[in-house]
This record gives structure tokens, sequence and C-alpha cells, in this order.
């Protein structure tokens, strides 16, 4: 019988994960199956249950369980224990291992793709939900000089800085904690741009900024892109790389085979083109 996995959330209508799932196995020739499944707001595990009984070998997870995942697993992984959120489960014998994709998905994008490094320079990362807990660990491993994390919640910003205080350079505060200064990489992990809103940033905080990250995936510059252009970002990029790139990661995971996200994200992008070109 095909291995068969799935995205489970609510909602997962919207959700990219089959396709990607399904061109990942069509280049790494693994023969898998890959469905989304709609839980009730009141039964991820249920519904996690059932899957893996009629035999199901992983599960990507979304909005809202992320944090119930990480409790319905029987191991945690350190990214997954350090985010407090899982993203993939993998289901062996013995046991559902939860791990925690996003942030290694946002830092390949980031250093490998787009060729930014990361080690030794300022970094601001903008937002405290479950995102920025997902990426902040993996952002201070790529040891960069400083990491500032703000939000509009500000007391939050300060938790989500005193959780990594032992792995570096890192601070919380508020958006005005930082009017005055500049960072080499602006990491947009807030929902703003879903709303179309832009941050409360001053211009001068991309004045010598290599680049200027939105982890929301856009067709056209989100407001923040436009903005960090506008005030001098010498690149900008939305967040579709970092959501094929951490789909690659559940993929090894579930696997043990490491698919290349590049051509996957160029077909993603050209399907959006030609949907919107009719
Ligand atoms: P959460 O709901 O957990 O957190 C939302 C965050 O955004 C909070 O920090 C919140 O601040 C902040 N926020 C919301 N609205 C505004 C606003 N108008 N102005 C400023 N700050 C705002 O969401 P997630 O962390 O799960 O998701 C955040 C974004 O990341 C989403 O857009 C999501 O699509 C994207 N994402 C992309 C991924 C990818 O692979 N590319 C993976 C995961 C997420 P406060 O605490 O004050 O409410």
């Amino acid at each position: 019988m095909t291995d068969r996995y799935a995205v489970i959330g609510n909602p997962v209508l919207h959700s990219r994960g089959p396709q990607i799932h399904a061109a990942f196995a069509l280049q790494t020739g693994q023969p898998l199956s890959y469905e989304r499944i709609l839980a009730p707001l009141d039964g991820f595990t249920r519904a996690a249950r059932a899957f893996r009984d009629a035999g199901g070998r992983g599960l990507n997870v979304t909005i809202p369980f992320k944090v119930e995942a990480s409790s319905y697993a029987t191991r945690l992984t350190d990214r997954a224990r350090d985010a407090g959120a899982v993203n993939t489960l993998r289901f062996d014998a013995d046991e559902a291992l939860g791990d925690n994709t996003d942030g290694a998905g946002l830092v390949t994008d980031i250093t490998i793709r787009l060729g930014v490094e990361l080690a030794g320079r300022q970094v601001l990362l903008a937002g405290a939900g479950g995102a920025a807990r997902g990426v902040a660990g993996p952002l201070l491993d790529a040891d960069p000089a400083e990491l500032f994390i703000v939000n509009r919640t500000a007391e939050t910003a300060r938790e989500l800085a005193r959780r990594h205080r032992s792995r570096g350079r890192v601070a919380g505060g508020a958006f005005d904690d930082v009017a005055h200064r500049s960072f080499d990489v602006v990491i947009n992990a807030t929902a703003a741009s879903l709303a179309g809103d832009s941050l409360p940033l001053a211009a001068s905080v991309f004045a010598h900024c290599s680049l200027a990250y939105d982890l929301v995936y856009a067709d056209r510059p989100t407001p923040f892109m436009r903005f960090a252009s506008e005030s001098g970002a010498t690149q900008v990029s939305d967040g579709l790389g970092m959501l094929v790139a951490q789909a690659a990661e559940s993929f090894l995971l579930w696997r043990g085979v490491r698919p290349d996200p590049l051509p996957v994200m160029a077909e993603l992008r050209a399907e959006r083109a030609l949907a919107d070109s009719r």
C-alpha cells in the first residue's frame, strides 16, 4: 500500500501541501499519497488518531492545532520543544515524533536561495505569535550579532526573547524601541500583511538593510515589502520560499530524502502568474 500523509487543520482547504508534496514525490521517486484533513476545532486528537490507526505515516499540522500537536506527540525534536509548537508529525510503530520545520525553512530560504548571510548580522524579527516562536531559535542558531524581536504586544516579544536568552544576543520590545536603529535583515513574522496593513517601522530601520522578508505568501509585494524597498532595502521577498523549504524539511523527516525546493517554487509561481493573466 502507498504510504499516506496529510495536512490537518481548520481551515485547510487553502493548504498547498498536497501540491508541494506531490511534486516532491515525483521529483524524488518516492511513492506516497497526501491529502487534506479538516478536523473539527475540538477534534484534533481524534482526527489524528483515526488517520494514524488507518495506516497514516505522518501529518503536517497547521492553524490552529500546532500547540495541541506538541502535546499529542510522544517525543519532540529540540526545535519543536523550543518553539512550543509542532508542524510535522511522523508516526512510527512505537511513537509519534513531533518536529517544527518552519525555522529551518526560513533560514534555508534566506541563506541558500536568497544568498543572504545571517551570521554576524543585526536581525530584526517583527511578531511574537506562532510563526515567530518557530523561527526565533533557528535564527539564533544561525549566529547573528543580535536578534531584536518587536511586537505590537511588546511584553510577548520580551517573553520570547527571555526564553532564548541563553542562546545569544537577543532582546525584545516594542516597535518604538527600534525607531532610531537600522538592521541588516528585517523579518516580518506578523499577520499584518494578511490584513493589508504595514508595520509601524521607521524608514531608517531599512537604511542598510540587505533583506526584508515577509513570511506571508503574496502574489504582489505586500505593504511591508513595498515600504522596505522604498526605504532602502536592497532585496525583498515574500514567504513562498519558506513555505516550500519547510515542506522539504518535513519530507526529509518522513522519507529520509531531501527534495530540491527551487523547481517546486518556480512551478507554484508560474501557475499563479498564469491564473492572474486569465
Ligand atoms: P499568530 O496569530 O500566532 O500571530 C500573529 C502575530 O502578528 C502576533 O505577533 C500579532 O501581534 C501580530 N499582528 C497581527 N496583526 C497585526 C497588525 N495589524 N500589526 C502588527 N502586528 C500584528 O499568527 P502566526 O504567527 O501563526 O502567523 C503569522 C504570519 O506568518 C501569517 O501571515 C502566516 O501566514 C505566516 N506564516 C508563514 C509561513 C510560511 O511558511 N511562509 C509559516 C507560518 C506562518 P499581537 O501579539 O500584538 O497580537
